[in-house]
């Protein structure tokens, strides 16, 4: 090989070299290009299912809040149905009553202040509803209390027949005797009930009286149940209106068997008439 010729080769395969070095500084370079765009690719297709992630869950939040105010809405209409029934029975507790009913017509409304998001309106007219409810609640029961105590006192004051039958001897002057009571004919062994609720105060056997029962009852009442075969009560119990006390008899000074039965007023005898 001539001297020329060497000098070409050696040019060419220096150029060569060059070109391949040169290439492969680009290759490498493209492929930590590469490596970076997948990279990025990655992490932007995991950004993508997050944010897909908080769309599902967008969702379904605004369909909870739909829920709640759907919720919010029916409540709403039930707590005006509450209070229009609690008007109703305050009316009637009045009528039963025959008084006015101390009343403050007070509700809550917290309606007209605009709020920025749905949760916190709804957490507004949800503790509106709250206190709403509570102060109907607390109304009810004064009026069931007062209902309650209108109750015992009615129950507390003689009322009604201690025995099934019919009075045949009257309050008032006999001839020369005054009748302290009325008298009810009855077989002997019929039941007597109390006319109203009270206490025991007395069981036992009393002049002209025979075996007797006197319950003490509220402001100043007494009844008094005469002439009686048994009875089943004792000293010092509690007894409701209407529960049997004992039977009747021919005990003490009689002419048949019958009930004597007296209404008192801080131990004097009044009419039965106006109570039975
Ligand atoms: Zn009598």
């Amino acid at each position: 090989m001539d001297k020329e010729k060497w000098e070409y080769v050696k040019v060419l395969i220096a150029s060569l070299v060059a070109v391949i070095v040169v290439l492969s500084f680009y290759l490498y370079k493209s492929r930590l290009h590469i490596e970076r765009i997948s990279y990025k690719l990655t992490v932007a297709h995991k950004q993508i299912s997050e944010l897909k992630n908080l769309e599902t869950i967008n969702r379904k939040q605004k369909l909870a809040i739909d829920r709640l105010t759907l919720k919010t809405e029916d409540l709403s209409k039930r707590l005006s149905r509450v209070e229009s029934l609690s008007e109703e029975v305050r009316i009637l507790t009045e009528k039963s009553l025959g008084k006015k009913i101390a009343y403050t017509n007070r509700t809550y409304a917290l309606a007209s202040r605009g709020y920025d998001l749905p949760s916190d309106s709804i957490d507004a007219r949800l503790s509106e509803i709250e206190q709403n409810i509570n102060f109907r609640e607390n109304e009810l029961n004064s009026l069931k209390v007062q209902l309650e105590n209108a109750y015992e006192e009615k129950i507390s004051i003689p009322h009604g027949m201690p025995a099934i039958g019919r009075v045949s001897s009257g309050f008032g002057w006999r001839g020369r005797e005054f009748h302290t009571g009325v008298d009810i004919p009855l077989r002997i062994g019929t039941p007597i009930s109390a006319t109203a609720s009270g206490y025991v105060s007395y069981v036992g056997w009393k002049y002209g009286y025979g075996l007797v029962i006197i319950l003490d009852h509220r402001y100043g009442f007494s009844t008094w149940y005469a002439h009686l075969a048994r009875a089943i009560v004792r000293v010092g119990e509690k007894v409701e209106k209407g529960q049997i006390i004992g039977y009747s008899g021919a005990t003490g000074n009689v002419t048949g068997p019958h009930l004597h039965y007296e209404v008192r007023i801080n131990g004097d005898p009044v009419d039965p008439k106006e109570y039975l």
